[in-house]
């Protein structure tokens, strides 16, 4: 792993500023590699590991920065739960770790760090320097990635019958005539035309 401020600096700069949910999802992200006893994930190792993110706050692009995953790779995936916790599956070993904050953190950081006024600088300080199990809980997982949302999957592109458009990645949805359509045909559009 780098040195924690070196990720401060890094996250700073994908994130545009630092704030305490950048130093949380770093310590949180580095908390899950170390977990799996990964010591370079976005280097030498980063075709190892995918990471599943619960939230999409200023935490996620910490978490992103530490793990070398990126949606763009397939390595990062976002399931929508609005909770401060991302699972880091490391897909060499099929080990999975998934580690959520601690409610309990905020109020600590107030305990810790009485004398700065300031809300974000009091936990950005608090979190750099509290004890991981005083931040974080994990939970040893299984999680299934099925082949093709692994990382480099090639496979083929399946047209909708309904839109046109390609499909990529089997995320066509079949029909009961045999037909086969997108998610947004079958139902999942979250748009409505103009
Ligand atoms: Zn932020
Ligand atoms: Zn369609």
């Amino acid at each position: 792993m780098k040195a924690f401020d070196e990720y401060v600096e890094l996250a700073a700069q994908a994130h545009g500023h630092i704030c305490a949910g950048q130093i949380l999802g770093l310590r949180l992200a580095i908390h899950g590699c170390e977990l799996l006893g990964l010591e370079d994930p976005a280097g030498a190792q980063r075709k190892r590991l995918v990471t599943f993110v619960e939230i999409d706050r200023c935490a996620t692009d910490a978490i992103m920065v530490v793990t070398g995953c990126r949606m763009g790779k397939r390595a990062l995936k976002f399931r929508d739960f609005g909770k401060m916790a991302a699972t880091f599956c490391d897909l060499e070993t099929g080990r999975a770790v998934r580690v959520s904050a601690l409610e309990s953190s905020k109020q600590k950081a107030k305990v810790m760090f009485p004398e700065i006024a300031d809300r974000n600088r009091q936990q950005m300080q608090a979190y750099r320097e509290m004890a991981a199990a005083d931040l974080f809980e994990h939970q040893w997982v299984r999680v299934t990635v099925e082949p093709h949302d692994l990382p480099g999957f090639k496979g083929p592109r399946i047209v909708c019958a309904q839109c046109g458009e390609g499909i990529n990645f089997r995320k066509e949805v079949a029909q009961a005539d045999g037909s086969v359509l997108c998610r947004a045909c079958a139902g999942e559009r979250y748009y409505e035309p103009a």
